[in-house]
């Protein structure tokens, strides 16, 4: 039997005039699980994520977080949905700890059990000897750990994460990853988007590729990567390659100073690979494979760039 979605889009359009943004957008992401939406820029991941947030309405379509409609039933979904949206904020007024308290007032949240989880969000943050700063006193990073702390105050079942690690240190987003895995693991559904394709090849259970406002595959991240039916061979040499026989030419997709790397197929025999080596008198010293990436499928699936 199959999970209880923790959102549903059915059949979301969204128009921009003359432009069609989101193409009639369905799918459903399981409670509890941990999911990616990718897609070269452009490709309408942030529209499709301000549709859940209700901060974008679908021209047609409907959108359910748990169960419930975000259009008409705002309340409820506001409740269970958490953004970390990827607009920096800056309140000349409000220091972070302000503003957390009053992110809480507005899903009715007060008390000691509140306060004791804004000062841990401040302190699993690495907030907390900021947390009466203003926040425009604060760096890009600083300000985008207090969207995060922002988007947890209320505990949503839902966190929904747009670029969250673009242009941040290594060491916040290992706080970040850390943090949305333990959230994870208690239970809460995850849905980021990123472009950084090896983070949500380790972290995403399942992944969504977007395109021109469509939905290109849509699979489990492992099943997504069996499908691609390749690796990758690098062939380390004591002297440069003078010349490669056929079935190596074709296969050659990088000369490096010191080796030379090949893409092959799953079925290709090795034993048949090493003859190729020897028949075009390569001096080998190693020989290692790998599997392909979720960046050479997305490649593959979009034919795009990143970005
Ligand atoms: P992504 O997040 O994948 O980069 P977006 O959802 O931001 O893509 O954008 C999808 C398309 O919709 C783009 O062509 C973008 O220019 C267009 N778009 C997004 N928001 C608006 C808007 N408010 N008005 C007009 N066009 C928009």
């Amino acid at each position: 039997m199959s999970s209880p979605s923790a959102v549903q889009f059915q059949h979301v359009k969204k128009q921009y005039g003359e432009l069609e943004a989101l193409k009639g957008i369905s799918f459903e992401v399981e409670e509890g699980s941990f999911f990616g939406l990718l897609g070269p820029n452009g490709a309408g991941k942030s529209t499709l994520i301000s549709t859940m947030a209700g901060l974008v309405t679908p021209s047609s379509g409907q959108v359910k977080v748990h169960g419930f409609d975000v259009i008409d039933d705002y309340r409820e979904t506001r409740r269970i949905l958490g953004l970390v949206p990827q607009e920096l904020i800056s309140d000349p007024f409000f220091s972070i700890r302000e503003l957390l308290v009053l992110q809480s007032g507005y899903f009715g949240l007060r008390g000691a059990v509140q306060s004791a989880w804004i000062d841990e969000l401040l302190e699993r943050l690495a907030l907390a000897d900021k947390a009466n700063e203003n926040t425009n006193a604060l760096s890009g990073g600083m300000k985008r750990r207090v969207l995060i702390a922002m988007a947890l105050v209320h505990k949503p079942k839902v966190l929904v994460l747009d670029e969250p690690t673009a242009g941040v240190d290594v060491d916040l987003r290992r706080t970040l990853w850390e943090f949305t895995k333990e959230l994870h693991q208690q239970g809460h559904t995850i849905i980021l988007t990123t472009h950084y394709l090896e983070e949500a090849e380790g972290l995403c259970e399942k992944v969504a590729i977007m395109q021109k406002g469509e939905v290109k595959a849509l699979d489990t991240t492992a099943t997504l990567l069996s499908r691609h039916n390749y690796r990758y061979l690098r062939v380390s040499l004591s002297e440069p390659a003078q010349s490669l026989i056929k079935p190596l030419q074709s296969r050659l997709v990088e000369k490096e100073p010191n080796g030379l790397v090949f893409k092959l197929e799953k079925t290709a025999s090795m034993s048949e690979l090493l003859s190729w080596l020897h028949e075009s008198r390569l001096k080998v010293t190693d020989v290692s494979s790998r599997d392909v990436s979720l960046e050479e499928v997305f490649l593959d699936l979009t034919g795009e760039g990143k970005s």
